[in-house]
């Protein structure tokens, strides 16, 4: 039998869903908000809401954002020479916090993973070739992760874009092979980017 309440019951389950929470977290973040003013677990509730109505990808790299095009893609002081690629937009988060890169970027939304049935197709790779075929890039810096899937994902597009005029290069393994560049740390992440090398 359930000893809570309905609704705590059921906010208790929805937050033992999130990765990472196990039932007891879950019950402790429940009367957290029980505890707290009111607005407070509102505007939560909110923040949930929002990221699912207005939050899309950019049309050029598909960052998350609130409108067409990112914050990234609609500023002018960037170097629209260098194109960093990236698994997810929470990687781009990451090396956007490590202020070590100044160009675009432009994210898979995954990698190739044979074994989980991820072929190429369904990644943003035709996309990335439109945008260096129309775009002035001279150097593509692939920045997937330094494990098996991040590196064959990384091989293909740099086969895929040996037909442009670019420079590939990777990032330097500043980062611990077998981590994931959303746990590096910002200087990692800007040790990796200054010592990147011809891929
Ligand atoms: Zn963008």
């Amino acid at each position: 039998m359930d000893k809570h309440a309905g609704a705590v019951s059921e906010l208790v389950d929805q937050l033992g869903r999130l990765p990472g929470v196990g039932r007891k977290s879950a019950e402790r973040l429940a009367f957290h908000l029980l505890r707290v003013p009111e607005a407070e677990a509102i505007a939560l509730a909110d923040a949930i809401r929002r990221i699912r109505s207005d939050i899309r990808y950019c049309q050029a790299c598909f960052n998350l954002c609130e409108q067409e095009l990112c914050a990234i893609c609609r500023s002018d002081g960037r170097d629209t020479t260098r194109l960093c690629v990236v698994e997810q937009p929470r990687d781009l988060m990451s090396l956007e916090q490590s202020q070590a890169f100044n160009g675009l970027y432009h994210v898979l939304l995954g990698r190739i993973a044979p074994l989980d049935g991820i072929g190429p197709d369904q990644l943003t790779i035709d996309a990335l070739v439109d945008r260096v075929r129309d775009g002035n890039f001279t150097e593509i810096i692939m920045a997937t992760n330094p494990n098996v899937e991040g590196d064959g994902t990384s091989l293909y597009i740099s086969n895929v874009l040996a037909e442009f005029p670019v420079q590939i290069t990777r990032l330097a393994r500043g980062i611990t092979a077998g981590s994931v560049l959303e746990y590096a740390n910002r200087e990692m992440i800007a040790d990796a980017l200054v010592g990147r090398q011809k891929l």
